[in-house]
């Protein structure tokens, strides 16, 4: 190991080509037996291999990615799979295009204050990875006891409005853990066939926990779906203010870190490097929970959401319902865009659904306010 040439199967490439049938993910579309032949016996230098980048490809046939990313060199060493897989997921990256550089600027948002008769609550979410660990499908228990200690201590260091403290899963009462999961604070074990093929939710609950200010206005993830997750979080519509302490807060945490000789996992191409393949460039999930009794039930309100560029997603996050015609509206792509320009994407087309939402609550035609791309 260490060359990035060394064999990990005696066989041809041709026996060891994964058997897909009615398998529905981007790997098995663009993994020819050629792409495989070439790099199905390269080995990163933390001796993580192409078949544990794509095992979720061949394990669940439904409509999944089925590709992640074992160490930060896998986007490299298999780069003639992941190119291909991230061009079409992120709609356009070729090799060519470079992700822009951070833009974690608060001042240049414009219109950053939602109407809280509609938006309940704000959240911006990212990923991050320690520099030279290998990723949650790959690492083993010491590793990710590693990201919790190199974390947890850099946070332990934070002062003032950003002082906190961190809650292991181990420690955790079972009455506390369900009480933050249901507060929309705290992650559940993942049940998401990427996450669990990949061999990420191995070990649970050990190296997992929560660590957040006493106002559980900043909270971070350590070893869910990322070695690292960042959340700044609030109640009511001020998505600026949500903004501004989630700037602060990174630059802080990553000065610490620094301090210690700890850097994030980022290339200049594709931003930041996470577990998965949707979530590099910003990791950014800003989004809002917003209530639409009237929006939500027009047929087009599907339509309306996708051409605004958002996701929806049901009150308790990924995988569930809304609650009382309330909804997790976020921006869709992660890539292509700095943070700020994600999160004035979210607030610009938030303030179109509240005005659409309006309109209706007046009996008006809501016509003439429905974006181009959701008439047809
Ligand atoms: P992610 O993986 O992006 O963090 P999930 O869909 O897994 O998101 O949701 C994680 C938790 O965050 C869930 O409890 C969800 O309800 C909560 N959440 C997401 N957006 C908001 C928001 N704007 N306000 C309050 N809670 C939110
Ligand atoms: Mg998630």
């Amino acid at each position: 190991m260490g060359s990035g040439s060394s064999t990990c199967s005696k066989y041809p490439a041709e026996k060891n080509y994964p058997k897909y049938t009615t398998h529905d993910n981007l790997v098995r579309k663009h993994l020819t037996l050629e792409i495989y032949s070439q790099l199905y016996k390269k080995v990163t230098p933390n001796g993580v291999t192409l078949d544990k980048c794509i095992q979720p490809s061949i394990d669940f046939t439904g409509k999944i990615l089925g590709l992640v990313a074992g160490d930060e060199q896998s986007y490299e060493y298999f780069k003639s799979l992941f190119d291909p897989v991230i061009d079409e997921k992120h709609l356009g990256f070729s090799p060519a295009d470079k992700h822009p550089a951070p833009e974690l600027e608060p001042a240049h948002l414009t219109e950053g204050e939602l109407d809280d008769k509609y938006v309940k609550s704000c959240r911006i979410r990212t990923g991050r990875s320690v520099r030279g660990l290998r990723l949650p499908p790959s690492m083993d228990r010491a590793e990710r006891r590693e990201v919790e200690q190199v974390v947890t201590e850099a946070l332990g260091r934070l002062t003032g409005d950003l002082a906190g403290h961190y809650f292991p899963l181990s420690d955790m009462a079972p009455e506390d853990e369900k009480r933050l999961i249901e507060d929309h604070f705290l992650f559940q074990k993942p049940t998401g066939h990427l996450m669990v093929n990949s061999g990420a939710v191995r070990d649970w609950p050990d190296g997992r926990g929560i660590w957040h200010t006493d106002n559980k206005k900043f909270l971070v993830w350590l070893n869910e779906e990322d070695h690292v997750r960042l959340i700044s979080m609030q109640q009511g519509g001020d998505m600026k203010a949500t903004f501004e302490l989630f700037c602060r807060a990174l630059n802080e945490v990553e000065h610490q870190m620094k301090q210690k000789g700890h850097e994030w996992m980022h290339s200049s191409r594709l931003g930041y490097i996470t577990t998965c393949p949707s979530n590099i460039g910003t990791g950014i999930r800003c989004s809002v929970l917003i209530q639409l009794h009237k929006l939500s039930k027009d047929p087009r309100f599907d339509k309306i959401v996708e051409a605004l560029e958002l996701q929806k997603r049901g009150s308790a996050g990924e995988h569930t319902e809304a609650v009382d015609d309330t909804y997790d509206l976020s921006n869709a792509a992660r890539l292509k865009k700095t943070e700020c320009e994600f999160v004035q994407l979210v607030v610009n087309s938030v303030h179109k659904i509240i005005a659409m939402e309006k309109a209706l609550e007046n009996g008006e035609s809501i016509d003439d306010l429905i974006p181009e791309a959701a008439k047809e």
